[in-house]
């Protein structure tokens, strides 16, 4: 029996203005390159030995029950709203009902040319390919909600890109659904109000089942992109290109794009090339996800027939973010210093400690990882300063074997570092995929120091310090 794929398609069933219909290209002499056993098996996937994996995620084979589609959206890229982005270069399957019960959706990316391609190739190079298989299932393992890598797929292509020709590759991925704060706005923009509710019934059903209307789902909504934002925060996780297309409902992380997490310490740290104002710098990342849910409020307030009342409930929605995004930054961050449970009060001194990394340039990941260590000093420059931090911080958590169980369960000790990343990519355009194996296994459990070397910050020389898009 070849490889079966339980669909259970849902959106293929929404009205026609939501989506093009339409089929991967086929592309030359697809080879596989990484598969995602154990996400298959929870997707409910039956592989056979004999099953051609490349043919099927490059899109040159259409699997049993896929209706392939293109869907729409508009968005704000960089704070300017484009009316019509969509699909240009990735084409959903279909969906699938996880072994828990829960809807999946299974999306080729870098499958071929859609209608809403503009000047696009509708392709994706290796590079940003693995990147994202590599960041996206460290995300996971990391305990961030995330859309997730089910395979990848070399193409036998080359492609154009400004560095010059580069090889093409595939990426499946999948989400628990691709609904964007961007499909809301491409429908509200059009004036297009029976798609906009259409649209809302079905996100509330496929997300929020307990949401009481578009504002309820507003308000979990809101909810869930406050601790999305906080875990990211937590980790030094700069995403780069919080635009509302890139913005979900489900509240998992989509679009690693230009996205890095950082090594030493700065509020204003910027990676994405393409962010010359630091719109999208991690320490702004609050403001930004505040700023798309408020473009979200502005669609869904097109549902109501007393806009007034609406938009005051919406205000009061988005006005309740930053005591949300604040109270889970706070407790992500009191773990990350061994509290369990914090007290307002707690802020300073985590600030504190923040404030002294920036000053010092020490590196996140680590300065966290050694906190449970006696070593947590050797992180700073100034270790007068470290040393009154610490008395302050020994006084807050005793007993101190409690606290280094909670810190070392917050702290990783191995995340996808920028340098190991660009590393892994010209490994692997080299034929090489050693590099990006042994990534995949370190960060498979980031909490344990399993690979030590993948734990060092990188050398002046091997710093890189810009992402591009891909
Ligand atoms: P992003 O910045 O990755 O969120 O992409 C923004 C928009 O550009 C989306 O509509 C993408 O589908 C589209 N896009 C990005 N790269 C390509 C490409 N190589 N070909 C066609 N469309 C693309
Ligand atoms: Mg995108
Ligand atoms: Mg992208």
């Amino acid at each position: 029996m070849p490889m079966r794929i339980p669909f259970a398609n849902s959106y293929a069933a929404l009205p026609k203005a939501f989506y093009t219909r339409i089929n991967p290209t086929s592309v030359k002499s697809p080879k596989l390159l990484e598969f995602n056993e154990k996400l298959a098996a929870d997707l409910g996937l039956t592989i056979e030995t004999t099953d051609n994996l490349a043919e099927v995620f490059s899109g040159n084979t259409i699997p049993q029950g896929a209706e392939p589609l293109a869907q729409l959206y508009a968005g704000h890229q960089f704070g300017n709203f484009n009316p019509q982005l969509g699909d240009g270069r990735a084409i959903l399957l279909g969906e699938v009902i996880d072994t828990k019960g829960i809807q999946r959706e299974i999306q080729l990316k870098g499958s071929g040319r859609t209608p809403y391609s503009r000047g696009g190739d509708g392709r994706a190079w290796l590079g940003p390919v693995l990147r994202e298989y590599v960041i996206s299932e460290a995300m996971h393992a990391l305990g961030v909600p995330t859309t997730r890598a089910l395979a990848a797929v070399s193409t036998g292509e080359d492609i154009y890109r400004e560095q010059g020709l580069l090889p093409g590759a595939i990426l499946t991925r999948v989400a628990s659904s691709h609904l964007r704060v961007g499909t809301f706005q491409v429908f509200a923009h059009r004036g297009q109000t029976e798609n906009l509710r259409t649209l809302t019934d079905y996100a509330i059903q496929r997300h929020n089942p307990e949401a009481d209307g578009p504002m309820g789902l507003l308000r979990a909504t809101c909810a869930k992109q406050a601790e999305l934002i906080a875990a990211w925060m937590s980790f030094g996780f700069i995403h780069g290109v919080m635009n509302t297309d890139n913005c979900t409902i489900s509240g998992e992380t989509i679009d690693y794009g230009p996205c890095a997490f950082m090594d030493d310490f700065h509020m204003g740290r910027v990676f994405s090339s393409i962010d010359q104002q630091g719109r999208y710098a991690y320490g702004n990342q609050p403001n930004m996800v505040m700023w798309n849910m408020a473009q979200l409020a502005t669609s869904l307030i097109q549902l109501f027939d007393d806009k007034d009342a609406a938009t005051a409930e919406a205000t009061a929605i988005i006005h309740a973010m930053p005591d949300q995004i604040e109270a889970a930054w706070l407790s992500r961050f009191a773990a990350k210093i061994g509290i369990s449970a914090p007290t307002e009060a707690d802020t300073d001194l985590i600030q504190d400690l923040l404030d002294l990394m920036q000053k010092d340039g020490a590196d996140f990941t680590n300065s966290f990882r050694a906190l449970s260590t006696p070593e947590a000093r050797d992180q700073f420059t100034d270790r007068d300063a470290f040393d009154a931090w610490a008395t302050r911080h020994a006084a807050r958590i005793a007993p101190l074997e409690d606290a280094q169980q909670v810190m070392d369960a917050a702290n990783p000790a191995i995340i996808p570092r920028n340098h190991r990343i660009e590393q892994m990519i010209q490994a692997a355009v080299a034929g090489d995929m050693a590099p990006f194996e042994r990534l995949m296994q370190a960060l498979s459990t980031p909490f344990a120091l399993t690979d030590p070397e993948l734990a060092k910050p990188p050398t002046q020389s091997e710093i890189v310090p810009a992402t591009f898009c891909g």
